[in-house]
């Protein structure tokens, strides 16, 4: 079989990979290849060994069957096994996690246990914890843990149901311009539109995501369903060939309403959703496929494990806070195929000003407990994007009219000096989003980053250190809280390590030991720090800034800290240190210190 390049790269580099890893994820966009690879893996390196494969998808299973037969024998794992696993077979498939006592010898015995869409692994949860308890335990030494998926982060709050629990590494196989670059996916062109109507402000989002309920109804209530319909007819025009889109809903009532709509236009629309019978749903996708059916309205079943190659639009109508639902949803659509030069994304739902276009999203083994807030600012991604070094471009919302007499909304990028109007509807009214500050101001870190490096060494050497550093008591003493997270700020500058790191793995370890050393520097002061709802950097800074939220006692005390470091280091060192910190004193500041708490990598003796 003539496998892509990325694939050949991986086996190539797998002996490596299975020298310094027990437990790994392979991480290759949606349509990447990741099934072919599993199976060439298998042949390759496991022949006459014992594998398990779990996976959620029907359409993997059948795949991989087909892979290796020729080499291996494949059993599906039934609902009630007994007896011996691998008696006559090698290779043991399963789509669900029952029979559980037949699955638990199996993965005992294994040499390799696959897992794929492995963001779902939940180290803590149910489901997983008791296999992956089982295969640490009773797993030979040499066996390996191999994870595949596109998204490679936990979308939780919770230290004890992180990636970085189940998984020593992420290994990057391919990333999706890469792909693009070699025609195995075809470019995003993205169309976001904001919805002026749409009311999202006011929503409790204290579980991670908008609620369901809550999401739905103002959606109904907002004009979104209508402009992404009407976008829609206009946007299937550019595509060659047939147009075949899939619309990605939040719930029922969502769904059934666009359908409604969209079949006011006279296009084969179809619905699928949780509770249609697999035969139809089966159907539908192959009608779906070959265009028979256009438009294929879903909820909550296409973002995984659905293959359509044919589909060169998607109509996001789901404002999520979920970066793994929206890089999902999107990555079905970029597959190439015949006659395919691109996707159109058309997002009604600011998902794109959210997280930004899905070939740049940055995954995380690590999430603090409030990291879903930053999603909340609806620009969020387009406000930081601000703040790119020589930016020669700004994003405009536009003012102009369609020819619906609606107004046109898109937001889109157009470079400083040039002057051209809308791509949409020609207008050249708009308001640039960061001229006229329509966009709140980003909670990140640059503005601090600019005022560390300058202001940090300017005050150590003007400092008597001697005196400052003996000041420890009373700056902790009567600290407000964005005081003890400057402190915290600075300790954490202190105690990282400022080498230099080559895997996720890895940053995320010394970020971790160093956090752990500003915890225990706390808990031996008996210093608390209550939980903040959100976290703002701007504060950190305004103590070599302006002083006013932060005190002289405080700023100089903090600065006697990491100075002295900061003054001896070359500039990458303090810049890898810097950002070590910063997540250090995020994560502090998003879980508080109580000096009670117990994290996995904390706790106190
Ligand atoms: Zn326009």
């Amino acid at each position: 079989m003539k496998l892509r390049r990325w694939q050949q790269k991986v086996i190539d580099e797998f002996p490596d990979i299975i020298k310094n890893y027990r437990k790994f994820i392979l991480k290759a966009p949606t349509g990447a290849g990741k099934t072919v690879l599993a199976s060439e893996l298998i042949n390759m390196f496991y022949k006459n060994k014992k594998i398990v494969v779990l996976c959620h998808r029907l359409v993997l299973l059948e795949q991989l069957e087909k892979g290796l037969s020729n080499e291996h024998k494949v059993k599906k794992l039934g609902l009630s096994e007994t007896g011996r696993p691998f008696s006559d077979y090698d290779v043991l498939i399963s789509t669900n996690l029952r029979s559980r006592d037949f699955l638990m010898k199996a993965i005992g015995d294994c040499d390799l246990l696959i897992i794929d869409e492995a963001h779902r692994v939940s180290p803590n949860g149910q489901a997983y914890k008791e296999l992956l308890d089982q295969f640490d335990a009773k797993a030979g030494e040499q066996s390996k843990l191999l994870g595949l998926t596109a998204s490679p982060e936990r979308r939780t709050g919770d230290q004890k149901d992180q990636l970085g629990l189940a998984f020593d590494a992420i290994i990057d196989c391919a990333d999706i311009e890469e792909l693009i670059r070699e025609e195995v996916l075809v470019p995003a062109e993205y169309k976001s539109f904001f919805i002026h109507d749409l009311e999202l402000e006011k929503m409790d989002i204290s579980t991670g995501d908008f609620p369901v309920e809550q999401l739905s109804n103002a959606i109904i209530k907002s004009s979104m369903i209508d402009y992404a319909c009407k976008i829609y007819m206009e946007e299937r025009k550019s595509i060659k060939g047939k147009p075949i889109s899939a619309w990605f809903c939040p719930d029922v009532l969502v769904a059934e309403e666009t359908k409604r709509q969209v079949l006011k236009y006279d296009l084969n629309v179809e619905l699928i959703t949780a509770k249609t019978p697999i035969k139809e749903r089966l159907v539908i996708l192959e009608k779906h496929e070959s265009g028979e059916i256009e438009s294929l309205i879903s909820v909550g079943v296409l973002s995984e494990g659905w293959d359509n190659p044919n589909c060169n639009i998607i109509v996001h109508l789901r404002p999520t806070l979920s970066k793994v639902f929206w890089g999902q949803s999107v990555g079905r659509g970029l597959r190439s195929a015949e006659n395919k030069e691109k996707c159109v994304v058309i997002d009604v739902s600011s998902n794109f000003t959210t997280f930004g276009p899905v070939e740049k999203l940055k995954w995380k083994l690590w999430n603090h407990r409030k990291s879903y807030l930053e999603f909340k600012n609806r620009f969020n991604w387009i406000s930081k994007e601000q703040f790119v070094e020589n930016r020669d471009y700004t994003y405009l919302l536009c003012e102009g009219m369609n020819k619906d007499d609606l107004r046109c909304s898109l937001v889109y990028k157009k470079k400083i000096l040039s002057d051209q109007p809308c791509p949409v509807c020609q207008s050249y009214a708009s308001t640039d989003l960061y001229k006229d500050n329509k966009i709140e101001k980003p909670k990140n870190d640059n503005s601090l980053h600019k005022v560390f490096f300058e202001r940090v060494p300017k005050i150590f050497s003007d400092m008597n250190t001697n005196i400052w550093k003996n000041m420890e008591s009373s700056a902790w003493r009567d600290a407000n809280i964005y005081e003890k997270l400057f402190l915290s700020f600075c300790l954490a500058f202190d105690f990282v390590s400022g080498e230099s790191t080559n895997s996720e793995n890895e940053f995320w370890n010394l970020t971790l030991q160093a956090e752990k050393k500003v915890r225990t520097f706390l808990y031996e002061r008996e210093i608390v720090i209550p939980q903040q709802e959100e976290f703002i950097f701007t504060h950190l800074s305004d103590g070599l800034s302006k002083g006013r939220v932060i005190r002289p006692v405080q700023t100089n005390y903090g600065v006697s800290i990491c100075g002295e470091n900061f003054s001896k280091n070359t500039s990458d060192v303090n810049e890898r240190k810097f950002q070590k910190a910063l997540q250090v004193v995020e994560r502090i500041a998003a879980m508080g210190v109580t000096n009670t708490e117990e994290l996995p990598y904390y706790k106190i003796s």
